[in-house]
């Protein structure tokens, strides 16, 4: 049976079935775990597939690993696959985190459990624990870099008595991605003071994040935006723009491309806003490097590869996995058991303690093409 099989991996999870177990033939590689990635387009991703791949190929696992282009519908299918083609848990990082019922419910019918992975799966009940980053975290941090951008916070996040008025404009990210909503939340938490005190005003009068949502998490789509509402709000004698809130790398660099192109300036230094950011990818940690994108947030996809890992060792073992969170991620039918992990905010003066140091990216993949 799937239980024997996955039971018979034994104590250590590293390959090996338990010494001594009765029947104990099965190993680790007789157990398929089918991994969901959303999308190749951004490079955050990409790196969640390999280290999840390479992680649990090193557990002695077998690995199905699949992206989904962005397309709803391929993810469905790829999930249907990997049900047919005999997954033993699954992996998922979801596009829409309210369309996969029909293929939990199948996973869940042959006690397939089901891991959701840095997105929650929501209104179902067939989905068994999450591992992710404290979410509202990351979107406190994200308008705390802002903050400290304009100069209203110092680097230690203290108030600088610093009162504007600062010009600024806010993006949120996919609404269909339940994250967007937790980092959204913990940014408006922080700046909405500033905003109340007219520290910051928003010009476009869009502060709702139906009207910041960026569908899909796309850079074009950000530069149009932000190209809309400059044309609207700035410049010919208007206001200028000061500062935006980004939720993505990617759509930070569409949001400066409309700005540079709006003749903003270059750099932060010779007029360009300040912009913040998430993933730490490589072009964007590059344009913090040189002083164009301000900010951005580091998770350390390696360490949710990992608790991903550990979380499907433990149900290939027959247990569960241990949460650190069991109360922030209610997904409408139930509260996920959660692991959460930390993140960091990402300036020029630390891309070398925190990102090359730690190996996420090398001193020469932060200079090329420099
Ligand atoms: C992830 C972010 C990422 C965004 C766009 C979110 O669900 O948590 O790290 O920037 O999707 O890919």
């Amino acid at each position: 049976t799937l239980i024997g099989a996955l039971a018979a991996c034994g104590g250590g999870g590293a390959g090996s079935a338990a010494p001594g177990e009765e029947g104990g033939s099965q190993a680790a590689e007789d157990v398929t775990i089918g991994v969901a990635m959303p999308t190749q387009t951004s490079e955050r991703w990409i790196a969640d597939g390999e280290a999840v791949e390479s992680q649990l190929e090193e557990a002695g696992f077998t690995v199905d690993l699949q992206f989904a282009n962005d397309d709803i519908p391929t993810q469905q299918q790829q999930i249907d696959q990997m049900i047919t083609k005999g997954a033993d848990i699954l992996i998922v990082a979801s596009i829409d985190g309210t369309a996969l019922g029909n293929q939990l419910q199948a996973a869940a019918d042959q006690d397939i459990p089901i891991i959701a992975y840095d997105r929650l799966i929501n209104d179902t009940e067939n989905v068994d624990f999450y591992v992710t980053f404290d979410n509202y975290n990351v979107g406190v941090q994200q308008a705390t870099s802002l903050l400290q951008g304009l100069g209203v916070l110092d680097a230690e996040g203290e108030e600088t008595g610093e009162e504007g008025p600062f010009a600024v404009e806010l993006f949120a990210g996919s609404l269909d991605d339940n994250n967007a909503h937790f980092f959204w939340g913990g940014a408006m938490d922080t700046l909405e003071p500033y905003l109340d005190s007219g520290v910051l005003e928003v010009a476009s009068g869009q502060t709702d994040i139906e009207q910041a949502a960026t569908l899909r998490w796309s850079q074009e789509t950000a530069q149009k935006r932000m190209e809309d509402l400059l044309t609207a709000h700035y410049g010919g004698g208007k206001e200028q723009l000061d500062g935006v809130l980004s939720p993505y790398d990617g759509i930070s660099r569409g949001i400066i491309t409309a700005l540079q192109n709006a003749g903003y300036g270059k750099d932060i230094e010779s007029g360009l806003p300040v912009t913040s950011g998430q993933d730490a990818e490589i072009a964007s940690v590059k344009l913090i490097d040189t002083g164009v994108q301000y900010a951005t947030i580091f998770k350390d996809t390696r360490k949710l590869a990992t608790q991903a890992v550990e979380a499907a060792t433990a149900y290939a073992e027959g247990g569960e996995p241990e949460p650190n969170d069991t109360e922030s991620y209610d997904n409408g039918v139930k509260v996920v058991p959660s692991f959460l992990l930390e993140s960091d905010i990402v300036v020029a003066d630390n891309i070398e303690s925190l990102l090359v140091e730690s190996g996420y990216w090398t001193a020469e993949e932060v200079e090329a093409g420099k």
